[in-house]
């Protein structure tokens, strides 16, 4: 059994009320570690050192407060199997993702930020004798709360940024995926990470997390994760008037015309449609299809779904890995029943595989393809966040728009025609904070990152995650003859 333990004020420390909670894994069903589910005690532990270590942090050089980023980067680097080990051990998802995508991206995040910031100009303004000068300061403690689904990559894209500018951060992984925090904490002391800096405490968001969302002497609470947490988060957080920016859910349409490249879309298609699992806040859910190819279109799309290999996340050749809990698995069934009851039919899946017996407790499900259900259905109103998806027809492109934004969140929209001037136009209307066209997943990280609508409110990465952890202070100064 693993014992993840909280890193605070340098150290790796049980909670103090000695409570833990079960980490499953959920290729197997089983527990194999215990976290803490940390109390207000040891929050109050890391705000003191937190409060001690921004004396120091604060007035560190940029330059020198990336080299600790740098430093921590190739440290993981240099450990990037244990970490994707430890990631699709802790969610399910596929090794060779763990080892392409979330760790990667994670050093990604880390060395992106490290460098950024020292680029980043400072903006000055002068008017007659007197001149303004625009200093960005740090906020002082910041809280960072992040989900499962990328449990790495979403922790360090919220700390990096945080603490390359001055901060010091107090982070919260999701208590069903620690694990990873937990080894990253563990480089942060092999890096000589100053005490207090960043602090990681373990354990239930409604516990620990509310705690954190509350305490006064948190400046800014950057999250992501459910919208109706995300809402929580806001109303509380405005008792303290905290800056805060909320990621949240998805619904995300793709509006597929005939007159697309047809082989990179059906490619593509299957990664936005079921890429770990379909538990990626990005992923398209609702496929909207041109009624001309719509056959075609359903029978290649059904025979290369039909492709993907479903089993244990260790064996190279797994293309879906496990659900990442049995609560998560159950919402995803509920779904099924409520396509069922909504006359949808399911034309693949919608049921648990037979996986290896070894597995047989693990918690797994088919990727599931479901059409004939209309717009105010359930399935094409709210986040599953697993691998379902439904098909609908759309005739032209005021149909399409309308379609694809009938929908309360407004996370990301997909197109895919060949005609530019089409997809311009129509990428102007959707409603969404991001809209890729012939594509799905590209990043550039100085882009700015977030929703509209119930996705999202304020806006993550490149210089938009320096201007949340910063404050901009106008120093004004007159010169006389
Ligand atoms: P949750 O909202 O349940 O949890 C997210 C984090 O918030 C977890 O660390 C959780 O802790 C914590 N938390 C839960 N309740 C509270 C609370 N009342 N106060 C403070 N913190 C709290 O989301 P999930 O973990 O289920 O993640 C899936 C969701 O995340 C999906 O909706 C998905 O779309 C969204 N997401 C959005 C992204 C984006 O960039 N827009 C990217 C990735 C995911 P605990 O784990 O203990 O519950």
């Amino acid at each position: 059994m693993i014992e993840i333990k909280n890193y605070i004020n340098g150290e790796l420390l049980k909670s103090s009320n000695k409570n833990n909670l079960d980490i499953f894994n959920p290729s197997i069903g089983k527990i194999y570690a215990q976290c803490p589910n940390s109390s207000e005690k040891d929050l109050e532990t890391a705000i003191t050192s937190s409060e001690k270590a921004f004396l120091k942090w604060s007035r560190l050089k940029q330059i020198d407060r990336s080299q600790f980023l740098l430093k921590i980067a190739s440290l993981i680097e240099c450990n990037l199997d244990e970490f994707a080990k430890a990631e699709s051990m802790d969610n399910g998802k596929p090794l060779k993702l763990s080892q392409s995508l979330d760790i990667p991206r994670s050093i990604k995040n880390l060395k992106f930020f490290a460098t950024i910031a020292n680029d980043l100009e400072t903006e000055s303004f002068t008017q007659r004798k007197v001149k303004s000068h625009i200093l960005r300061q740090p906020l002082g403690i910041v809280g960072t709360i992040s989900p499962w689904n990328l449990p790495l990559y979403l922790f360090t894209w919220k700390i990096a940024p945080a603490l390359v500018v001055g901060n010091c951060v107090i982070a919260k992984p999701s208590e069903i995926t620690p694990y990873s925090a937990y080894l990253f904490s563990k480089i942060c002391i092999e890096a000589n990470l100053p005490k207090g800096v960043l602090n990681v405490l373990h354990g239930s968001g409604k516990v620990i997390g509310r705690k954190i969302v509350n305490h006064k002497k948190i400046k800014a609470i950057s999250f992501t994760g459910g919208t109706d947490t995300g809402k929580e988060i806001a109303k509380k957080a405005s008792n303290h008037l905290k800056k805060i920016s909320l990621e949240m859910g998805g619904k995300n349409p793709v509006i597929i015309f005939d007159d697309c490249n047809y082989n990179q879309m059906i490619n593509s298609l299957i990664k936005s449609s079921f890429l770990n699992q379909g538990q990626i806040c990005l992923s398209g859910s609702r496929i909207y299809i041109q009624e001309t190819i719509y056959n075609k279109f359903k029978k290649d799309f059904i025979a290369k779904t039909k492709k993907l290999r479903i089993g244990d996340p260790f064996n190279k050749n797994t293309d879906q890995g496990a659900i990442v809990s049995e609560e998560h698995l159950n919402k995803i069934l509920n779904y099924i029943k409520y396509a069922k009851e909504e006359g949808g039919k399911i034309i693949l899946g919608g049921n648990i595989p037979k996986v290896d017996s070894k597995l047989s407790s693990g918690w797994y499900f088919t990727p599931t393809v479901i059409e004939n259900l209309s717009q105010k259905s359930k399935l094409n109103k709210e986040e599953i966040f697993g691998p379902v998806v439904t098909l609908n027809k759309f005739k032209d492109s005021e149909d399409a728009i309308k379609m694809a934004n009938d929908n309360d969140y407004g996370l990301a929209s997909i197109i895919w025609t060949d005609d530019p001037n089409k997809a311009n136009k129509l990428a102007e209307r959707l409603e969404s904070g991001l809209v890729w066209i012939n594509c799905w997943l590209e990043r550039d990280l100085r882009t700015p990152f977030g929703g509209i609508k119930n996705s999202g409110y304020g806006k993550e990465g490149g210089k938009y995650a320096i201007d949340f952890f910063t404050e901009s202070k106008n120093i004004c100064i007159k010169y006389y003859d």
